[in-house]
């Protein structure tokens, strides 16, 4: 039996006045995600347990299978791992964004998608500047960067994701509680330091958001997650991704991780490249997961017309060809959705349960209708613990 889970990652969204009182996945042209949901079923599950913050930190560790409340750590422990950082158990992790903050005002948690060079000679030059014990900088992709801290320091701090303020003021939400003190100093040193960086200079000549900090949030230690294998009983996993965090979850759970020429995490992105390395992969794995994060940005955006555009272009380039490639084989089964919600209207994550079509190999259909938020939410599967979605997947629907 071969797998394909496809994540258009927070593709799921709420009806839009610019769209006619569409969501974005009901006004995009998606005729191969609409063919899962005719001949196989849809439905919708809660990925985001209660008590945790929306990000694809939980919802993709959920879908995966493994029940946030017992596994999840924090997020950058994740990307940690994608980095192959090691980590000793009382070691902390951080996630180091590059932001851009105007007059006090969280205006942009990605500093305007900025390069992987620029992010490095920031961080870089960061990392030399300052002189405390302990803590390490990692360069990420773009924005998405990291922070070790090996020492005594005990953390017991509360932090937030910088998506989730968007203009917001920045000052009411920084770190807060026992260890803030030195993440707050962290965060002030990089303000002095690239108010003046040439990489900002030409980034605001150029009309492109600066990084006028850094962001700490998403801490955590390194997590203990059981092999895929011994969980689900399925031998061989393979994770296509632009982002560190899936790699990471990858790892950790004992998959390999496949690289694609030009696979960023926006809309820029090879789609056709991930959808001939996703079908392909099949031919080695019996589990592909792949995960695009151009829907999810272009929220974060509040750009409808691009994320419009994203999901259609997985529907076309990668839904379409893995669809072709899983019927060479003799049983297969194939599951669509994104792992949480991104309201265009807000900029931030949703809470509500998302979107999922599964079809193939003794998946029954129940209810034809096009693949979408309204549809899912009228089917008969309303799976509460998100987690169990994907066994229920893997043995084919039949609840
Ligand atoms: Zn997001």
């Amino acid at each position: 039996m071969k797998y394909a889970i496809i994540i258009p990652d927070g593709a799921a969204d709420e009806p839009l006045a610019e769209l006619g009182g569409k969501t974005p996945l009901e006004a995009a042209y998606t005729p191969n995600m609409d063919r899962i949901a005719m001949e196989g079923r849809q439905g919708t599950a809660r990925t985001i347990p209660d008590g945790f913050e929306s990000g694809s930190d939980v919802a993709t560790m959920c879908l995966l299978g493994y029940d946030p409340k017992v596994y999840h750590t924090g997020r950058a422990p994740l990307e940690a791992a994608a980095q192959h950082i090691p980590l000793s158990q009382s070691d902390w992790v951080f996630r180091c964004n590059l932001v851009t903050i105007v007059d006090g005002i969280m205006k942009d948690h990605s500093a305007g998608g900025i390069s992987n060079a620029e992010a490095q000679k920031l961080i870089g030059d960061l990392s030399r500047a300052l002189k405390l014990p302990g803590f390490e900088f990692h360069f990420g992709v773009s924005y998405r960067n990291l922070l070790v801290y090996r020492g005594d320091e005990k953390f017991d701090v509360v932090t937030k994701p910088p998506h989730e303020i968007p203009e917001e003021p920045a000052s009411r939400w920084l770190p807060k509680g026992a260890g803030s003190q030195i993440l707050r100093q962290i965060m002030d040193e990089s303000k002095q330091l690239f108010a003046r960086h040439e990489v900002n200079e030409v980034r605001k000549e150029t009309g492109h958001n600066p990084a006028t900090q850094v962001w700490l949030w998403g801490q955590g230690h390194a997590p203990n997650l059981p092999k895929f294998r011994d969980r689900f009983g399925v031998a061989s996993g393979c994770m296509i991704t632009g982002v560190d965090l899936l790699r990471g979850l990858a790892v950790l759970l004992g998959w390999d991780v496949r690289e694609v020429e030009g696979m960023t995490s926006f809309h820029d992105t090879n789609y056709a490249g991930q959808g001939q390395a996703t079908a392909a992969a099949l031919d080695q794995y019996d589990v592909v997961f792949s995960h695009i994060e151009a829907p999810d940005e272009a929220s974060h955006q509040a750009d409808y017309k691009t994320k419009v555009q994203s999901i259609e272009h997985i529907d076309r380039y990668i839904v379409g060809p893995v669809l072709k490639k899983l019927q060479t084989f003799p049983e297969w089964r194939i599951l669509v959705l994104p792992d949480h919600p991104t309201n265009i209207a807000t900029r931030k994550h949703g809470y509500a349960p998302t979107c999922f079509a599964m079809s193939g190999t003794r998946v029954k259909g129940i209810r034809p209708a096009p693949y979408s938020e309204k549809n899912a939410a009228a089917s008969d599967l309303q799976i509460e613990r998100g987690h169990e979605l994907l066994e229920f997947f893997l043995r084919g629907g039949n609840l």
